[in-house]
């Protein structure tokens, strides 16, 4: 892997999103040289990651974005989770899960995904080693023996980079994953989500609602201003009714489907959609390369698990290499070794998180009675023993298997001796 004309980087992150940038923040300390590779200008309306989606963040998520400093830029834009109310669409059983009752503030923030872009170009410019290369789309990857050489396309120039170790955290469409023959299997959902933002007449005081329909969730989260964040999953077939509707129709459907707990819907914002699919991958490591993110694991939004997982993803991996380089080994960063330990770290949060957030797309959209038996039962086994309540807001808040240092609030600096 040697080129007099390639650039030379200790670690490449492929996908500037939610994830590669935290990943980006994350690896700051470690007095590495990194390059951070986009394909969409950060600022850009067509950015796909920062764009008008509410994103709930649990608990440990918004401590390890206090330790990657992003927070500070979050949360005056912030709003508290303090209730999580769970029911099923015209059956019997609610759950409300209350922050009090636990003895907590709350179980995360609601954040606009474009406000958290804001914040993480806030951020990304001063990180002295750190390269930001955007526009630039990587068109090959070869890997090396210690790392791998990319070739990226930067306004229709070709520039290749040398690194010792690439993550791929280029989305559920991973050039990564796909050029290097990853394998991933992947799911239809069938059902599409559509967003916006509404304005309920009363307060929503910290409250978050979640209605499972056979169509897939219809949830309601607390926001900036008064305001909400709806997701409303529906057939994909019905997506584009909905989305053409005059707003005072949509509301009104809107309203019928959830009902008057936050008083009459008075107003909507814009309207966007995504179809719903798993995708996960078989492998997230090769020999100097890690995929991440929805590019190792994309999946339904209902529980809103998908960014929490791949940020817990950047706050191991950060936390692997700050050990390794600590440790003093000869190693290189992106030798299998090292990379199995981010693995096999995190398997376990991968196949939990997937396995929820899978097991209950699948099992409010099946039709049977049978299903709808275990169902309403769940509901009530959880609305009735407090411990069930418990472990659920527990797996809510983010805090699964073994935690990252930064999910502690412990930092990543690097000790000079
Ligand atoms: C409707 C909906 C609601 C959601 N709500 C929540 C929520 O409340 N909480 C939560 O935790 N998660 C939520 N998620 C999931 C969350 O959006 C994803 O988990 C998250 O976006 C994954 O981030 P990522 O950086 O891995 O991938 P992406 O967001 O897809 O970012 C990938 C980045 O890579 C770039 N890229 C792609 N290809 C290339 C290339 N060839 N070269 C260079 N760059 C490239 C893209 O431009 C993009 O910026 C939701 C998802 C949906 C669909």
């Amino acid at each position: 892997m040697k080129s007099a004309a390639a650039r030379q980087y200790d670690i490449a992150i492929i996908g500037g999103g939610l994830v590669g940038a935290s990943l980006a923040c994350a690896l700051a300390p470690l007095g590495l040289k990194i390059a951070l590779a986009e394909a969409v200008p950060f600022k850009a309306s067509s950015q796909p990651s920062y764009d008008d989606r509410t994103l709930a963040l649990s608990a440990s998520s918004c401590q390890i974005l206090k330790g990657l400093g992003i927070w500070p830029l979050l949360q005056d834009n912030a709003t508290l989770i303090r209730e999580i109310h769970v029911r099923e669409l015209d059956r019997p059983g609610r759950v409300l899960l209350s922050a009090g009752e636990l003895g907590l503030d709350g179980f995360g923030h609601v954040v606009e995904a474009r406000v958290f872009g804001a914040a993480v170009m806030g951020i990304l410019p001063d990180i002295e080693n750190l390269d930001i290369l955007c526009p630039a789309s990587i068109v090959s990857i070869e890997p090396g023996e210690d790392g791998a050489r990319i070739v990226l396309d930067q306004d229709g120039e070709q520039e290749q980079i040398e690194a010792r170790l690439v993550v791929g955290a280029d989305g559920a469409h991973s050039f990564i994953r796909e050029s290097l023959g990853i394998e991933s299997e992947s799911y239809d959902y069938q059902q599409t989500a559509v967003i916006c933002n509404i304005t309920p007449e009363h307060a929503h005081q910290g409250r978050a609602f979640e209605c499972f329909t056979p169509s897939g969730p219809f949830a309601v989260m607390p926001h900036v201003q008064g305001r909400c964040g709806l997701i409303w999953c529906v057939h994909t077939d019905d997506a584009d009714a909905l989305l053409d509707l005059p707003d005072d129709e949509f509301l009104y459907a809107a309203q019928q489907r959830f009902g008057d707990a936050l008083g009459a819907f008075v107003k909507v914002g814009q309207r966007s959609s995504y179809a719903l699919r798993l995708v996960k991958a078989h492998e997230d490591i090769r020999p100097g390369v890690v995929i991440m993110g929805n590019a190792a694991h994309a999946i339904h939004p209902v529980g809103a698990q998908g960014f929490n997982l791949g940020l817990r993803d950047a706050a191991v991996l950060a936390e692997v290499l700050h050990d390794e380089i600590s440790s003093g080994n000869e190693r290189p960063i992106g030798s299998i070794e090292v990379l199995r330990r981010y693995s096999q770290w995190r398997a376990p949060d991968h196949q939990g998180t997937i396995a929820q957030s899978d097991g209950l797309a699948r099992l409010f959209a099946n039709p049977s009675p049978l299903a709808a038996a275990v169902r309403t039962a769940g509901l009530f086994a959880h609305a009735l023993l407090p411990p069930l309540r418990r472990q659920l807001a527990v797996k809510a808040m983010g805090f699964r298997g073994r935690i990252p240092r930064l999910a502690l609030g412990e930092s990543l600096e690097i000790e000079q001796v």
